[in-house]
């Protein structure tokens, strides 16, 4: 078995740094390696360095692993990650090459640089290494010419999309030459470990999801034009509407750079003979202008859109004027919104017979037609096509699935209609009496694959929670929460409230999943596969209790939540959490008293009660202070004091993580903590935690008491949020809640250094929030959350 300990990545540009950054991200140390410059920086000149300066003839790589902490999204998980890239340049560092187990091209987009390349590693790379290219559409095949036996055999297209760490699509493209070995290594290894949705595609002009991507850009264009549609009308039904990201046509164009989307387009217009391709990847004139003026999009400031001001204008490309953004309004539009899920929403507007079906209609079926006739060509299976998709472009449905959101029959009776051209595998299968594409039966997923259906291969590491609970039904279920059997003696509890808001069902499904694990299972697994793990407790039912003056209630509510995570915490079988993406307030607070949380390595977590005007009530400020305390190696002699100021810094400032990393550095994770990098794996990881935690012999934490600052700690916690009111930063209710803050993490009115139990500082905890709550300013503030979804500062 093949194992990748080092790499080497070549070119340092946009996509080469990020890679390096992703692979940093899990571990892997990489070297980093760009041409040497060919003249100095004024900087230089004026420090007295020369072109044989290494710190020169490092520049380019070393420019770049800086720029990453600039970078937004951030693409390193940690900042720490940096170390593990080294910078060097083509000429000094060839030999490094030789110690990496993965060399990966990613130098600018033409054949002859990176044929010079692959020689320049074909001479220095050590045998059995693999390299691979990241292009965008070159030929793999013909970048391989003249190469060696053991290279072309190791040799293959790996093409990442941008940003590398969040962009979850990686196509792999092996040559005829290449070793199946390799290709079936990358596959594991580029899912494994890279966490990433890998998809084979042929060595075709573009590969998978840059080639229906760009067709159905280009059409989309063409319609807009023939239809004399605006760019903002565009824009307002090809985007959430329909499954697609918010950037929707247009806002993805600027993003991408017109510039790049010349290139890629015309490097199918050059490689292609069918006319009607021709035509389409032809770039309309006057994109072509846009380029020319240096309208290039977001990174010159100006392409579809202009910002001016707070507004943002839509270019006519008519006048080339930049006007007010437009918006799509047709009863088709509001029928949609009505309808649940992107299907039925694309279902309900396609059809319709206004501007805005119109619209849709002709550039998606064009599309699904193009899929269609691409398969086998581009890709094995439509369900390689249809992931591409999903994974590369952020569609929530591929083409396929969309075309089966529409109906088949009905859509291919109007395509033809119309003089679209069916392809012939799709009307022999609506002859053979085959409705869709696809199928679900009893929680399997089937594919057609051309002849019949076949079950959809999915990595055995990757659990679907829908598919799982239509195979194996529920154990128990109510409006916020389902109790689910995981199989091998494991429970997996569910959120599936809106937003996954913890109210007192979650609360009586965890109760009930406790009692449940301890008399029949060997442990239990909190997660989900919402969009957001947990954005915290639920608000509306808290502030609604607050307005009717009901701290009786509420103090119970409060109470059940605390003794609920203690029943968690002390439950004898194993718990593991597996927050991932938003994990807030009440998320940290039902992970954290877990046994073991195994963390999406996207997992955005922190305690944020205060931008609420309250601080965590679940047993989160006692939770994240003892997490600290537990951070502290045996032995150590430690300042108590400074383990107090950081649990109140976090959660005073209601410090969110950027990613599991940042989480474990902020001590919401402990090291013994798990990361999945690929987050459908994250619900299997979480089980085998569970397992593996019952057969090392599972047994509860031991109650133990543990020494708080007191009143002489108090007085220093709050040291700083004084100063910040004294000067105007914060408002007298911010000191308020700050106060209450630190009074619950000092331990109250004791000596410093007294030892108390958990109970008490519960008891604290609880006071505290319901005094909080009860005040006019947190009411405000919740209020305001509820209905702006933004903090108020009052
Ligand atoms: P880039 O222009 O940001 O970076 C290219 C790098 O190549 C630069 O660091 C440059 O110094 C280096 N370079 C230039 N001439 C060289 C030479 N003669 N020898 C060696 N290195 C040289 O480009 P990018 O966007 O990072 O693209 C790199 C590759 O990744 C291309 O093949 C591109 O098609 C592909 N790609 C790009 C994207 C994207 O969104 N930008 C996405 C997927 C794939």
């Amino acid at each position: 078995m093949k194992q990748i300990k080092k790499a080497a990545v070549i070119g340092s540009g946009v996509m080469g740094s990020g890679i390096a950054a992703h692979l940093a991200n899990i571990g892997i140390p990489v070297t980093l390696l760009d041409i040497v410059p060919k003249e100095l920086t004024e900087g230089e000149k004026k420090k007295g360095l020369t072109l044989e300066d290494s710190q020169v003839r490092n520049r380019i790589a070393k420019v770049a692993i800086e720029q990453l902490l600039k970078h937004k999204p951030a693409p390193l998980t940690s900042k720490k990650n940096l170390s593990l890239i080294e910078p060097g340049n083509l000429e000094d560092h060839l030999s490094k090459l030789g110690e990496a187990d993965w060399i990966i091209e990613v130098v600018v987009e033409n054949l002859a640089v990176k044929k010079k390349v692959f020689e320049q590693i074909d001479q220095h790379r050590k045998p059995g290494s693999i390299i691979s290219s990241n292009t965008s559409g070159i030929s793999v095949e013909a970048m391989a010419e003249g190469r060696s036996e053991d290279f072309r055999k190791h040799f293959l297209g790996t093409h990442f999309f941008n940003p590398p760490r969040y962009l979850k699509l990686l196509e792999v493209i092996p040559t005829q030459n290449t070793d199946p070995e390799v290709v079936s290594f990358m596959k594991e290894f580029g899912e494994d470990v890279l966490g990433k949705g890998v998809v084979f595609a042929k060595d075709t002009p573009n590969f998978i999801a840059n080639r229906i991507g760009t067709y159905g850009l280009l059409v989309t264009l063409q319609e807009m034009l023939k239809g004399k549609y605006s760019v903002g009308e565009v824009d307002s039904i090809t985007g959430p509407l329909i499954g697609r990201p918010k950037s929707a046509t247009f806002r993805t164009l600027d993003v991408v750079g017109l510039d790049t989307f010349i290139h890629v387009a015309n490097n199918v217009f050059e490689n292609v003979t069918n006319e009607h391709e021709k035509q389409v990847f032809d770039v309309p004139s006057f994109m072509k202008e846009m380029a020319n003026k240096g309208w290039i999009g977001a990174k010159a400031g100006q392409g579809f859109y202009l910002k001016k001001g707070k507004d943002i204008l839509e270019l006519n490309p008519e006048t080339f004027e930049y006007e007010e953004r437009k918006k799509l309004n047709a009863a088709s539009i509001e029928m949609a919104k009505q309808q649940k899920g992107s299907a039925n929403k694309l279902k309900a507007l396609v059809y319709g017979k206004d501007r805005a079906s119109e619209l849709l209609w002709n550039i998606l079926a064009p599309v699904l037609v193009y899929s269609g006739d691409l398969l086998g060509e581009i890709a094995d299976t439509i369900v390689d096509i249809d992931r591409a998709m999903k994974w590369g472009f952020g569609w929530e449905l591929g083409p396929f699935e969309s075309w089966d959101a529409i109906g088949v029959e009905k859509s291919v009776a109007l395509m033809k209609e119309q003089g679209l051209a069916v392809p012939k595998w799709v009307e022999e299968m609506l002859e053979k009496g085959i409705p869709s594409f696809y199928k679900e039966e009893n929680g399997d997923l089937y594919y057609y694959n051309g002849s019949e259906y076949q079950e959809v291969e999915t990595n055995p590491k990757v659990i679907n929670l829908k598919q799982w609970k239509a195979k194996h039904g529920v154990i128990k279920k109510n409006a916020g929460a389902s109790l689910i059997d995981l199989g091998d003696g494991v429970l997996l509890l569910e959120f599936h409230s809106k937003s996954n808001a913890i109210g007192l069902d979650t609360l009586q499904m965890i109760n009930f999943a406790v009692d449940e694990m301890e008399k029949n299972y060997k442990g239990l697994v909190i997660g989900n596969q919402g969009k957001n793990y947990s954005v915290g407790a639920n608000l509306a039912l808290m502030l609604f209790e607050a307005q009717d003056d009901n701290l009786f209630e509420l103090d119970m509510v409060v109470r059940q939540f605390q003794q609920t995570m203690m029943k968690l915490k002390y439950s004898s079988k194993p718990v593991v959490a597996a927050p991932f993406n938003m994990a807030l307030g009440g998320g940290v607070e039902v992970s954290v008293p877990a046994d073991h949380i195994q963390a999406s390595m996207e997992t955005y977590m922190g305690l944020v009660e205060v931008g609420v005007g309250l601080i965590p009530g679940g047993g989160g400020n006692k939770e994240l202070y003892l997490r600290h305390l537990r951070g502290i190696p045996n032995g150590v002699e430690y300042d108590l004091q400074k383990v107090a100021n950081k649990v109140f810094e976090s959660i005073a400032m209601a410090k969110v993580s950027t990613s599991a990393e940042e989480a474990r550095e902020l001590n919401y994770l402990t090291p013994a903590d798990g990361i999945s990098v690929n987050a459908d794996h994250q619900l299997y990881d979480a089980k085998q935690a569970v397992l593996a935690l019952n057969a090392k012999g599972y047994k509860p934490p031991v109650k133990q008491k543990f020494p708080v600052v007191g009143e002489t700690g108090y007085a220093t916690l709050l040291l700083g949020a004084q100063v910040m009111f004294n000067s105007g930063y914060i408002s007298e209710h911010d000191l308020f809640i700050a106060k209450k803050l630190a009074y619950v993490i000092a331990g109250g009115k004791v000596p410093y250094g007294t030892e108390v139990d958990e109970e008490y500082l519960l008891n604290l905890e609880r006071e505290a929030f319901i005094t909080l709550i009860a005040h006019p300013k947190t009411q405000a503030r919740m209020q305001h959350m509820l209905v702006k979804g933004k903090p108020l500062r009052n």
